[in-house]
């Protein structure tokens, strides 16, 4: 769709070759559905692995397409061309902090430690309310249950807040995690 999308969604997820193809069909189904809700997706600027299959679902389904890349990994991650915009910062704080301002609401889908680091900064920013905009994790096939038992056993011990754990949404399904971004 052309013009300003309702919901800009930040989308991290995993971008290494070889992952489950139940995974890329996962982020297929979730670039499908922010076009179909007619949201823009804003995602790290890749064609590789999931990163790729959300951007090609979402601009196959018409959405506008916002990707952040950093110069160092242009070819690493194949810098997806066909982007409406696809910004080139220098470095992977740069990318975190424009993908950060460019989304409405972020949405974790399955990843490896890349796709955790940038989850865990910006729940800790709602946390500490330096944003007031949703954050999702989209959890299937108990991808995060080692991390949600550890977060659980965290608050048992003190160490984070029920009010913490509260502010990130969990859910295995897609339209749930869809509404949850639009708050
Ligand atoms: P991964 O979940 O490890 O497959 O990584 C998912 C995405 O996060 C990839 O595009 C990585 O380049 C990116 N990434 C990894 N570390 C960082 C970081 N420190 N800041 C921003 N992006 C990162």
């Amino acid at each position: 769709m052309g013009g300003r999308a309702l919901t800009a969604v930040t989308v991290y997820c995993g971008s290494r070759r070889g992952v489950p193809e139940s995974y890329l069909e996962l982020a297929a189904e979730v670039g499908g559905e922010i076009a179909r809700r007619g949201w823009e997706l804003v995602w790290g600027g890749g064609r590789t692995s999931m990163m790729g299959a959300v951007a090609e679902a979402a601009r196959k389904g018409g959405a506008r397409t916002t990707g952040v890349i950093p110069h160092a990994l242009v070819d690493r991650e194949w810098a997806d061309e066909d982007a409406d915009d696809l910004l080139r910062v220098e470095t992977m704080r740069d990318r975190k902090a424009l993908m950060e301002a460019h989304g409405d609401a972020f949405l974790a889908l399955p990843g490896g430690i890349g796709t955790a680091e940038e989850l865990f900064e910006v729940w800790t920013a709602r946390v500490l309310a330096m944003h007031a905009k949703p954050v999702v994790l989209l959890d299937v096939d108990g991808h995060y249950a080692g991390l949600l038992t550890w977060l659980a056993e965290l608050r048992d011990r003190g160490f984070v807040s029920q009010f913490a754990l509260d502010l990130l949404v969990v859910t295995d399904d897609v339209g749930a995690a869809l509404d949850a971004c639009a708050g």
